[in-house]
């Protein structure tokens, strides 16, 4: 099948069968998950309350008692004609691992049984070996295990029984994401429970909280068939423009097509049985770019949640025809995918520690925690920026979109004039709510509502919004755990030493809230001057501004995995009891090699394409070109009709020869880069070939630009983007 019939037929796919009502979502919300009202309904009273104060009070979790709550999963999820069991969990690599075991057993009797036992269910140890590990498990000891995370609930997918686990080595290093994540949290909780308790003595935990808004492409599945680069990097590694993009804005919140509507109801009744809140779904601003929010929660669990919503849209979309990517830049032209992270802490008396409070004292406790966290990111603004660092985000970073490439604050005109005004006023002046006193000068004052909660600046990797900081770095593919660890322990490390600023402030003698705001001064200084920043950050003007501030502005993502090993960063991440030196050292051998693994696979991907795609399709024409010149000469005795002709070959020629040249020099290059040793330093020559993978793309898309619209082989910008 040809490029042009290939086209028809996913153009005709985009009939799409009538929609079937579901029925009510509250009634199906959740049915597949092994939660509260589950453990009520299937366990007995001891195992309940035994793992209620595990997931509660963190106890851990004894052999019977695992052994009575695998009773009881046993037979829901048989109910539910659950045949086999995995652990279900986050290594090193895009996306999740599972090893399913079928629930059989031999009976004695000649038969089998279903068996699931507390053994099966808290701990397994799959082979490790083939997992990235920086060298933590040498391939001989090849023993990792996984063991149950009681705080996020097990669920069926299929016939499978999914239990997430965390992902240790047998001396116990962190082999994934989710193991640091949840030290992280229970760092931020540690440290922020004594701050609350200047306001309320009775808080015992605080948590995390994460809303992460997934966007993404659709393509057809034909189409991307048809597109080697897509199916094997996962983005077009080459690509002319299509003339019309993203330019009139007609894309972003437009109707839904008919086949998209059908795949994100598909998708979002899924994710509701699975207890996953969707929330939004909507287009965004790139052709076929779309994007899906739950409502936020606890950040363990929303971000497995955002693992298995990444799963069921690679599956879900396929039903319906579509490939979905995740990749952050599929596309050259058009906007990126991110994965917004709305991030929030709250107490466990529902307090939410990110927003206005009622009166003078809950705003002043807003105040603490916001300025803290303001404080944590200028600290380590160049580590933030490092967790968020791939190959693959790579293409949106610094490239003229969000994010930019230096981790700076939005705070909007409201809280920046709140805190410069803090600034000014005695430091027991109390913090109101606008309107209550009436308007008068000299008061601190927060509106009720954010006045410019919707002043959004879009340029700013770390803006807050009222309620929450969005971290809209992270990138579409990436696991948010990897920000949302540093993120939190970076918090953490800031409210310990916040602490010790207000004990010596009140070892002076003074009220509670004047030692807080005398411990808040200096730093509410120092980020305004630093970290704060309301205006555009694509431009020129403020990369100079960044560096004169001491914000970091590199770019080379292999240089800033070097963030990690820092000794700030040590310091904090141990401080924090959230990553070991050996961990942290470990985890960026990992960074660096998947870097380069990545690069090199794009790398060879498009030499390969060049010499088997590309330059076929533009000498095949070049040859339809000179057989008609020379009937020309024949005929005319001349080429004085074939000036386009002699142009288009002219373009023709060099183009051959530049994409001929510079596929060979890329393939020495890789050759050069492998025989490097040391990881970073390869990592490094590799940075150097993504860069040049732009060099070689230019001059085929130049070629896409002229050669016979029949003869080129794949399918271009404007269909891959336009036909849903
Ligand atoms: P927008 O695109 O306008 O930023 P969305 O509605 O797409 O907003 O997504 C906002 C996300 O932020 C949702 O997941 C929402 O649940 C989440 N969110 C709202 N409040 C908080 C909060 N306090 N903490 C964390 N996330 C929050
Ligand atoms: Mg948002």
């Amino acid at each position: 099948m040809d490029r042009s019939d290939l086209v028809k037929e996913s153009f005709v796919k985009k009939e799409v069968p009538a929609w079937t009502p579901t029925g009510k979502t509250s009634d199906y919300f959740g049915e597949l998950v092994f939660d509260r009202k589950k453990m009520c309904k299937y366990l007995d009273a001891v195992s309940l309350h035994a793992l209620l104060d595990c997931i509660e009070g963190g106890k851990p979790l004894d052999r019977e008692t695992a052994d009575g709550v695998a009773r009881g999963m046993k037979e829901w999820a048989i109910e539910h004609g659950v045949t086999h069991v995995t652990h279900w969990f986050q290594p090193l690599t895009d996306g999740t691992a599972e090893k399913h075991d079928s629930l059989i057993d031999y009976d004695g009797k000649g038969g089998v049984i279903e068996t699931f036992d507390g053994k099966m269910l808290a701990q397994q140890e799959p082979d490790a070996s083939s997992f990235p590990s920086g060298g933590i498990r040498a391939t001989f000891e090849a023993r990792g295990y996984t063991a149950w995370d009681p705080t996020s609930p097990v669920f069926i997918l299929d016939d499978t029984l999914c239990i997430p686990t965390v992902f240790i080595s047998y001396t116990g290093e962190a082999l994934d994401y989710k193991t640091p994540l949840k030290k992280a949290l229970k760092a931020v909780s540690d440290a922020a429970v004594p701050i609350c308790r200047y306001f309320d003595p009775d808080v015992k935990k605080v948590y995390s909280y994460l809303g992460w808004e997934q966007e993404y492409f659709l393509v057809d599945e034909g189409l991307y068939a048809a597109r080697p680069d897509l199916m094997i990097t996962g983005r077009t590694l080459f690509g002319h423009n299509s003339s019309k993009n993203q330019q009139l804005d007609d894309h972003y919140f437009a109707a839904i097509p008919p086949r998209v509507a059908a795949f994100m109801r598909d998708l979002e009744f899924a994710g509701h049985r699975l207890g996953i809140p969707i929330k939004t779904r909507h287009n965004e601003v790139a052709p076929n770019q779309f994007e899906l929010a739950p409502i936020y929660g606890e950040t363990n669990l929303s971000n497995d949640q955002n693992q298995l919503v990444m799963n069921l849209m690679n599956r879900i979309a396929r039903k319906h025809g579509f490939v979905v990517l995740l990749h952050e830049k599929p596309f050259d032209g058009v906007n990126g995918s991110g994965k917004h992270n709305n991030w929030s802490l709250g107490t466990d008396k529902g307090t939410q520690l990110l927003a206005p409070g009622k009166d003078a004292k809950g705003n002043l406790q807003f105040v603490t925690f916001f300025v803290n966290v303001l404080a944590a990111v200028q600290k380590h603004n160049a580590l933030l920026k490092a967790t968020i660092a791939s190959a693959t985000n790579a293409h949106r970073l610094g490239a003229n979109e969000a994010p930019p490439a230096i981790v700076s604050a939005f705070l909007g005109r409201t809280m920046t004039q709140v805190l410069r005004k803090l600034l000014e006023v005695p430091s027991d002046t109390p913090i109101e709510i606008a309107g209550k006193k009436g308007k008068s000068v000299g008061l601190v004052e927060i509106p009720e509502i954010f006045v410019d909660n919707t002043d959004r600046n879009r340029t700013s990797p770390f803006a807050f919004t009222g309620n929450r900081f969005e971290f809209r770095a992270v990138g579409s593919c990436a696991n948010c755990a990897g920000a949302m660890t540093t993120l939190n322990a970076a918090v953490a490390e800031q409210l310990i030493s916040f602490k010790d600023a207000v004990e010596a402030e009140l070892a002076k003698g003074k009220e509670t809230n004047v030692a807080i705001m005398d411990a808040l001064k200096p730093i509410i200084k120092s980020v305004i001057d630093v970290v704060c920043f309301d205006g555009n950050g694509y431009t020129e003007a403020w990369k100079k501004e960044a560096v004169r501030r001491g914000l970091d502005i590199e770019t080379n993502v292999p240089k800033m995995f070097c963030e990690f090993t820092k000794p700030a960063s040590v310091e904090m991440f141990t401080k924090t009891g959230v990553y070991t030196e050996k961990e942290l050292l470990a985890r960026n051998e990992v960074k660096w090699e998947t870097y380069v693994k990545k690069v090199q696979i794009e790398s060879r991907v498009m030499v390969r394409m060049a010499i088997n795609h590309i330059i076929p399709a533009a000498t095949a024409y070049k040859a339809a070109l000179l057989k008609e010149l020379s009937l020309a000469k024949e005929i005319y005795g001349n080429l004085d009709t074939c000036t386009t002709e002699l142009r288009i070959l002219d373009i023709i020629n060099k183009r051959v020869e530049e994409v001929g040249t510079k596929a060979l020099a890329m393939k020495e290059a890789r050759k050069a880069a492998n025989a490097i040793e040391d990881e970073y330093e390869r990592a490094l020559a590799y940075h150097e070939i993504a860069e040049s993978l732009y060099d070689l793309r230019k001059p085929i898309d130049k070629l896409e630009e002229v050669v016979d619209n029949k003869l080129w082989p794949l399918p271009k910008y404007r269909e891959l983007l336009f036909i849903s």
